[in-house]
């Protein structure tokens, strides 16, 4: 059964090259009779806002993508707001399993001890790779500074070298060399989970079957394959869908436009043409000079 997510993060109005691939995913689930999750992804509390929240559901009311789980529809996996899976202490329970498994750790180092770090990989013209200095403390000196109150992260054990092979339906094969990776943040200092670990503890709980998502992440798969692989979590397929460019390829932004669906909308454009128009960036169906298509065919 396939199962696939939309994971905005409400920190701005929905925008057009994030909606497109909410498109593909809802068709996706819709040629597979699967269901179509929308996920809120709003850890980071400074910057997220509700007001945003609605733009999103504005947008995908607009387009008439139906979701069948989320925030405001039932289903067996929720809560679907990041949010609200933090307060449940979800994240903070599943961090406790890594480290009980010594597949994660508490790191104390300070902002000022990182930055000297990265400065003198700097220096020596090499990638930042955390020196894993906490990597191994002692169970005694753990607990003597965590009594001590002392600011900590916890930081996933990644293997220290190797190739990822983030296998990706739409890219194929892409190779990681795991020496560049660092041990990365899981949970950060105020208690809340990173980017990388929510997603990955969400996707697995909710049991999606399909990432699809843009190519800005596929730098974050190699982590979040680790810890899929740490969880004992069924993986996902992968499938990282190309960036809308403006015309003069930087990503687009409001230099070269409305980048907010909703203003489609109050210019007066019709929903069907605007989806059919995201629908058709980055393919053409072939031998064939079709430009139009109905719904029914877009699933297909
Ligand atoms: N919240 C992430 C974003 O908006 C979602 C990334 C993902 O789909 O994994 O970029």
């Amino acid at each position: 059964m396939v199962r696939v997510r939309f994971a905005p993060s409400p920190t701005g109005n929905l925008h057009i090259g994030t909606v497109r691939t909410a498109i593909f995913n809802w068709l996706f689930a819709r040629k597979h009779q699967g269901t179509f999750i929308l996920r809120i992804e709003d850890t980071d509390l400074q910057r997220s806002n509700a007001e945003y929240e609605t733009s999103i559901n504005d947008g995908l009311k607009w387009l008439g993508l139906s979701v069948d789980e989320g925030p405001d529809n039932s289903g067996d996996f929720g809560p679907y707001r990041q949010s609200e899976r933090m307060n449940a202490g979800i994240y903070q329970q599943v961090a406790q399993q890594l480290l009980d498994n010594n597949q994660a750790y508490y790191c104390f180092m300070t902002e000022a001890e990182l930055n000297a770090e990265r400065d003198l990989a700097k220096q020596e013209n090499r990638p930042y790779v955390y020196s894993r200095a906490h990597a191994n403390l002692s169970k005694e000196d753990v607990q003597s500074r965590l009594d001590r109150g002392e600011s900590y992260v916890i930081r996933a054990r990644m293997p220290e070298s190797g190739t990822m092979t983030v296998k990706d339906i739409i890219r194929g094969d892409i190779d990681f060399d795991l020496s560049l990776e660092s041990d990365f943040v899981i949970m950060k200092s105020d208690g809340s989970p990173s980017y990388n670990f929510a997603v990955v503890v969400d996707d697995s709980m909710m049991k999606i079957t399909h990432v699809i998502r843009g190519e800005d992440h596929i730098s974050n798969t190699p982590r979040q394959l680790c810890l899929f692989e740490m969880l004992g979590a069924e993986v996902p397929q992968f499938a990282h869908m190309p960036m809308i460019l403006g015309s003069d390829r930087s990503k687009l932004s409001k230099r070269h436009g409305a980048t907010n669906v909703v203003d489609y909308r109050d210019q007066g454009f019709l929903s069907h043409a605007f989806f059919n128009y995201l629908s058709l960036l980055g393919w053409s169906p072939e031998n064939s000079e079709q430009e139009l298509f109905t719904l029914d065919e877009l699933v297909s």
